[in-house]
């Protein structure tokens, strides 16, 4: 075995190994044998487009589990084949998944190993899973995660956005009113925001997106990740909205929004928005909406907008 303390790069080493590559590779022979997996419900993640993404252990897993629970046994297997892999597959989906998670549950009291996957990416991101992990805790069994592809993941760091801060929101709504709702709600989070969207709605969430957080913003849309028409667009919230407003997209699609401008808002601009939003709302909802865009105290917001609607006061802090 190599023992890297007797290399001797430094710790900052950046030099670069430029000996010419063989463009191969081995994964030694040929057949495997799984291992014997620990009794539980191992979480596995899965390719999100190509095959060739999926882990050592993911396989091993997979190979080894007593069940594998999937969304469609139809994907699953399209994965299976491609490795070589024969095992026993049971649906686990949003349709079925309340008449199958006893029977699954009952396989872990048995001691069976059962392995959970979706049609793509990680189980329980926007996919299902969650019920059945936690119903699995609460039983005393083990949940062990086999780590690998995620969409959001993927879109994240090839987006050129700040990734120390992430907020994961799922899908938005199809409908424009709950969509900006959210939006709003998400506004002033100092964080870089990842939303899943079908094709056909990319333009209307994006247009909605510059309406509630504004067209400065920096954003992406990445599409098809890993597979052959991979494309990610890196723009300004509202380039990028005009972009796909003028032209429609297939395949599956990630939406990156940065982080808001660190920038203090006046009193000034407190007070104008408090008038807007007097002007449309009650009282009390117009100073909920602008609590929830500046993060400003609410009791402080609601004297301001009492004093504007009498003609005076002093500004919140
Ligand atoms: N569990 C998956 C994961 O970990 O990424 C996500 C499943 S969710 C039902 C499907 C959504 O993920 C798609 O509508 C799209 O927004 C996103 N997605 C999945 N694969 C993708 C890919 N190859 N490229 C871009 N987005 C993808």
């Amino acid at each position: 075995m190599t023992d890297l303390r007797q290399t001797d790069a430094s710790p900052d080493d950046d030099t670069i190994d430029d000996a010419p590559g063989s463009a191969t590779y081995r994964i030694d022979a040929a057949t495997f044998t799984a291992p014997r997996l620990a009794p539980g419900l191992h979480v596995v993640a899965t390719p999100i487009g190509r095959l060739a993404d999926v882990s050592l252990r993911a396989l091993e897993t997979l190979a080894g589990a007593d069940t594998i629970a999937c969304e469609d046994t139809r994907v699953t297997r399209v994965l299976l084949e491609r490795y070589g892999i024969r095992n026993r597959l049971v649906s686990y989906n949003d349709h079925n998944a309340a008449e199958r998670r006893p029977r699954l549950l009952a396989a872990l009291d048995e001691g069976k190993a059962v392995a959970l996957v979706s049609d793509a990416g990680t189980p329980l991101v926007s996919d299902p899973g969650f019920k059945l992990v936690g119903e699995v805790i609460a039983a005393g069994h083990r949940v062990i995660p086999v780590p690998g592809p995620s969409a959001m993941l993927a879109a994240l760091v090839a987006s050129g956005l700040p990734s120390d801060a992430f907020l994961f929101a799922g899908f938005l709504s199809p409908k424009s009113e709950a969509r900006r709702h959210r939006l709003e709600a998400l506004a002033r989070v100092p964080a870089t925001l990842i939303f899943y969207e079908s094709p056909h709605r990319l333009a209307d969430c994006l247009a909605d997106a510059v309406a509630v957080l504004g067209p400065e913003r920096p954003a992406a849309m990445a599409r098809e990740l890993t597979k052959t028409f991979e494309e990610i667009v890196r723009a300004p919230l509202g380039a990028l909205a005009e972009t796909f407003a003028a032209r429609s997209v297939k395949g599956e699609v990630v939406v990156v929004i940065g982080p808001p401008a660190e920038e203090t808002t006046s009193a000034a601009d407190v007070d104008a928005m408090l008038r807007a939003a007097l002007a449309r709302q009650a009282p009390g909802k117009a100073v909920a909406e602008v609590a929830r865009l500046t993060g400003f105290d609410r009791k402080a917001l609601y004297e301001r907008a009492m004093a504007l609607k009498s003609g005076g006061g002093e500004p919140p802090r």
